[in-house]
């Protein structure tokens, strides 16, 4: 993919409809979103509305003393009461009323003027989807097993054949052992993983979170340290952020890391911590100053899990799995020179963290349900309800359709939201809106799938009858937590209202 923003395909033979400066405005780049922020809420391309009541038959011309109101942007008529829902136009193209009229017209508009998006690859970006395709197809593992311990250790031989090929994290420079990949790179990367139904990598936080942070903020023994084990399976990490009562609000976490000579004691406990069982190596985020304002007193500190003091206790989870843990730390010694990035640093690191989980992840675990709905939409077709499938059932045909919509306006939203990283445009809040219709989109998908299939969609993994072995209760069970993990659903409307929209923080 050369770029995928708006390009127009006729540029050596322009279509006349649209003035220069016209086309240039309705070009995506520079046409303003409505009611996107309280800033951007002039229609540019159109002009001002006029209510058609008080107006018709008038000049066109912008209403003195109107009033804009989103979602687009008319002005409202001085002489009107708000909401008396009188049809508007739009004094350019008159005769359009409303909404639907405004974007039929935008529509229109960019047909005429022939812009689309532009998916083509380069060459360059041909050679290495179909070089991945090609060596995925030799090398995927077998099914995966059931049980998590045996699960670990199938995880850790598909991590390190990867590493050992140049396919683990590719974005990384090449001087720590990755490819330097491009963004494009990274999505042809999650693209061809889920074609090729290839096993998720078990490092997840070492390679999306731990890695990423020490080549930004690490010391460059750190990286010389820790990144190569990271790649290789060979250390698996876990995120120690979260506590008791520190989860929504992190800066409010209490676990304290007093400085003792060329150490650091850390005391407190942490909870959810994905994997923390099977891991050799935390990020942690401790308070190192309890005088400061709750966001400055915060460092972060790479912890080894098999140090003294440290205690791991599995917490079993709705699905059977017991992946997530409470950890405890008793006086566990860490040395100094596993402080990353400078004494109470650790919120402008773990931000960045969470950026980072809200990026990329978001566009890797969109393609997953990508891969869900690809399950459900054959089973539907095969699945006897009694006598017939049930994709004949009115209601089961709704509601894949509907997830089948919402699953295609999630595509192109991540592919709009990369195009902004592209663009060299900060990943901003709006990273917000995808995280929070992903997860919301993925818990929808899974509870009509696992409805479709009545009664068998209780049988849980291992059972004999289980419908493609349970899989779909199981990832269904699991995705209650999708809205919960990086930042529950609430957290992310509220970012949306303030930073989006504009509107005061609650009370
Ligand atoms: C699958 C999964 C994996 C996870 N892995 C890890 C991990 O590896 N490491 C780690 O550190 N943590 C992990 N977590 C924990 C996760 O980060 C927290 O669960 C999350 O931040 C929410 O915190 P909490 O559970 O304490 O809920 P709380 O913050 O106590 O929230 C409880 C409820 O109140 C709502 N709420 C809270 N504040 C507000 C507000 N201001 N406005 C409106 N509503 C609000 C929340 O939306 C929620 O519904 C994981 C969680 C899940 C589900």
């Amino acid at each position: 993919m050369r770029q995928l923003s708006v390009r127009s395909l006729n540029q050596a033979n322009p279509s006349p409809p649209l003035r220069g400066a016209e086309r240039a405005r309705v070009r995506w780049g520079t046409q303003p979103s409505h009611g996107d922020a309280p800033r951007r809420l002039t229609c540019r391309a159109y002009g001002s509305v006029r209510c058609v009541r008080h107006h018709r038959g008038r000049p066109a011309a912008p209403v003195a003393g109107a009033v804009r109101e989103p979602p687009y942007d008319a002005p409202r008529c001085p002489r009107c009461k708000p909401g008396n829902g009188h049809p508007r136009v739009c004094d350019r193209f008159q005769g359009h009323r409303g909404a639907v009229g405004h974007w039929l017209l935008r529509l229109r508009i960019l047909a005429s003027n022939r812009i689309a998006m532009d998916f083509r690859e380069s060459p360059a970006e041909r050679a290495f989807r179909l070089a991945l395709r090609s060596w995925l197809r030799d090398n995927v593992p077998g099914p995966e097993p059931e049980d998590l311990d045996a699960w670990v250790a199938y995880g850790k031989r598909w991590q390190r054949r990867l590493y050992e090929a140049g396919w683990c994290g590719i974005a990384w420079p090449k001087e720590y052992g990755g490819r330097g990949a491009t963004l494009i790179e990274q999505m042809i990367f999650e693209e061809e993983m889920a074609r090729a139904r290839a096993p998720m990598l078990i490092n997840l936080a070492g390679l999306t979170m731990a890695g990423p942070i020490l080549i930004a903020h690490g010391t460059e023994e750190q990286k010389r340290r820790y990144l190569r084990p990271i790649l290789a399976a060979e250390e698996i990490w876990c995120q120690g952020f979260s506590e008791p009562q520190a989860g929504s609000d992190l800066a409010a976490l209490r676990t304290q890391a007093v400085r003792a000579g060329d150490s650091f004691i850390v005391r407190g406990q942490k909870v959810w911590t994905s994997f923390a069982r099977y891991a050799d190596w935390c990020m942690l985020l401790a308070r190192t100053d309890p005088a400061a304002p709750k966001h400055k007193g915060i460092s972060f500190f790479l912890v080894n899990m098999h140090s003294p003091g440290v205690t791991v206790r599995p917490l079993k989870q709705m699905n059977g799995d017991d992946d997530f843990n409470e950890v405890f730390f008793d006086d566990v010694r860490v040395p100094a020179e596993n402080l990353v990035g400078g004494l109470n640093e650790g919120w402008r690191i773990a931000v960045s963290t969470l950026l980072y989980e809200r990026t990329i992840l978001t566009f890797a675990r969109q393609l997953q349900s990508r891969t869900a709905l690809v399950e459900t939409l054959r089973l539907a077709r095969e699945w006897p309800d009694p006598g017939a499938p049930v994709a004949r059932d009115a209601i089961v045909r709704q509601r894949l359709a509907q997830s089948w919509i919402e699953s295609e306006a999630m595509k192109y939203t991540s592919y709009r939201y990369l195009t902004r990283l592209l663009r060299g445009e900060p990943p901003g809040p709006q990273s917000s809106l995808e995280k929070l219709f992903w997860s919301e989109m993925y818990q929808r998908l899974l509870e009509a799938a696992v409805a479709m299939l009545g009664p068998f969609g209780q049988l849980a993994k291992g059972e004999v009858r289980a419908p493609l072995l349970g899989r779909l209760q199981h990832w269904m069970l699991y995705s209650r937590g999708r809205t919960i993990a990086a930042g529950t659903s609430e957290i992310q409307r509220n970012t949306l209202a303030e930073r989006v929209l504009g509107l005061p923080r609650g009370s």
